[in-house]
């Protein structure tokens, strides 16, 4: 019985939850690269002031400012520069913290509320500054409209566009209605919402591209297919060990998220990996693109496992939507997410996928960022439960100032109460994947 199950497990599914090899260059984002470069893979011992293992937004953010401020870094990279959740994503640039600001404002009261809806305006702004410095070519552009799935949770978007204005001078949401939302996408499938300006959409993987570029010229050492296996803490550091050399450092910064798997106990207790799905269309033309997206805004809908789309700018849709808590993807990715495409899009029933791709992400139980130290020489920055292009960004740089000894920031992420996750890696917890199942399956009532 249990090897019939396995072996259709392998006919049917790809192991790719937490594995950045696994279908890594099936996504558009991979064909359409820029200036992409290879690094070397480490091959005997080498020293830096800070190792850095993860080559997305985190490590390479951490690098970036590191390096600017005269410290030597290695960063290790397992496969590719942003072949984790950071060259694979959705490309939706946000605005905000992933919790919002009305349960931030009860969890933790208004003054940290404030100060974490600051950090989030810094983390977007920051995004949007290193691509203008670094001159980084990778799409930005602006614009996110949050549309309600359901009547009554267009009054909640409302609400909370008005509380934001009201108590954080927010005024870049603006209010729209049902009508305005079917003129802009041409369906009337969803609900109103609001439209943020300071948000907006990236080619991500050129993102990260571009980051490692930056990094490496302020002298950044980067290593790619240098898989880190073991760290061993002494009294003046700690050091790296991967399958054919080490580094020896003053500080480790674990920047795996999603692909952590276990290399660091401590962190890997804290989060629960996800693996979610992303579909791009065959190019549809101009005119059609524009119909089905007037102005080229992200999108996002309220659902529990939330749809999020844009157009490219060859014109195709993006659209991400479905996901799974197991270590395997699910063996037609492009039908998998298709179904939900239809939901949003019925008149796209004609269209063919040309891609279809999965990544994996980590969430904390209480979906905020988890930042920590053990000793005085190992940090880590990970759990952005799917909000992580502007704050992996803000991860990597709060872990930089900490290093250099300026930790008020890294101290407010720090003193939040996150919860371990009980049981293993995968399907962490029986009870919570069927909470995430049950909530999910609410979203198609
Ligand atoms: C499908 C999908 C859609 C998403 N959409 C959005 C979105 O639209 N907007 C948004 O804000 N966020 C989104 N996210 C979340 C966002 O992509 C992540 O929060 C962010 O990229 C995390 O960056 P990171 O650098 O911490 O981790 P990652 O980018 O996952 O990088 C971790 C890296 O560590 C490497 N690594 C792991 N272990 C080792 C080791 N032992 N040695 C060496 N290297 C190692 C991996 O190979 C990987 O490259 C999405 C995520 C997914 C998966």
């Amino acid at each position: 019985m249990g090897s019939k199950l396995s072996r259709k497990c392998s006919v049917r599914q790809r192991r790719g939850g937490g594995n950045p090899k696994t279908g890594f260059d099936d996504s558009w984002y991979f064909q359409t690269t820029r200036n992409q470069h290879d690094y070397p893979s480490l091959d005997g011992s080498t020293e830096a002031d800070v190792c850095v293992v993860g080559g997305g937004y985190t490590g390479l953010s951490a690098a970036i400012e590191l390096a600017n401020r005269g410290f030597s870094v290695a960063l290790l990279e397992g496969h590719k520069i942003g072949s984790g959740a950071s060259g694979r994503n959705g490309g939706v640039l946000g605005t905000g913290q992933r919790k919002d600001q009305i349960e931030l404002e009860k969890w933790l009261g208004i003054d940290d509320a404030r100060k974490m809806w600051q950090i989030a305006c810094d983390a977007n702004q920051l995004v949007r500054d290193r691509i203008s410095e670094f001159n980084i070519d990778c799409d930005l552009t602006d614009g996110e409209l949050s549309l309600a799935h359901r009547e009554r949770h267009q009054h909640s978007l409302w609400d909370y566009a008005t509380h934001l204005e009201k108590n954080y001078d927010y005024t870049a949401k603006r209010i729209i209605d049902r009508e305005e939302a079917a003129d802009m996408l041409g369906v009337d499938t969803l609900y109103g919402g609001y439209l943020d300006s300071h948000a907006g959409h990236i080619h991500p993987l050129n993102l990260a591209i571009g980051l490692a570029r930056a990094a490496s010229n302020l002298g950044a050492d980067i290593y790619e297919e240098t898989l880190a296996t073991g760290i061993q803490e002494h009294r003046e550091g700690v050091t790296v060990t991967t399958a054919s050399g080490n580094v020896k450092s003053k500080f480790l910064l674990v920047a795996c998220n999603g692909y952590l798997n276990g290399f660091h106990k401590t962190p890997d207790l804290y989060q629960m990996p996800i693996n979610n799905f992303i579909l791009a269309t065959e190019p549809l033309g101009e005119k059609r693109g524009r119909q089905i997206n007037r102005d080229n805004v992200a999108v996002v809908d309220t659902r529990f496992v939330v749809n999020y789309f844009h157009n490219t700018p060859d014109h195709r849709l993006i659209f991400g939507g479905g996901e799974n808590y197991s270590p395997y993807f699910p063996r037609d990715i492009k039908a998998f997410v298709r179904k939900n495409m239809l939901k949003i899009y019925p008149n796209l029933a004609d269209v063919k996928i040309d891609y279809g791709w999965g990544g994996t992400l980590a969430i904390t139980m209480r979906r905020m960022p988890h930042f920590g130290r053990e000793g005085n020489h190992v940090y880590w920055a990970q759990g952005y439960s799917g909000h992580g292009i502007a704050m992996a960004n803000m991860g990597g740089k709060i872990i930089a100032e900490a290093i250099m000894g300026q930790a008020e920031r890294f101290d407010l992420f720090a003193n939040l109460t996150h919860f371990p996750f009980p049981g293993g890696r995968w399907l962490r917890w029986p009870g919570l994947v069927a909470g995430m199942l049950y909530y999910s399956m609410l979203d198609r009532l």
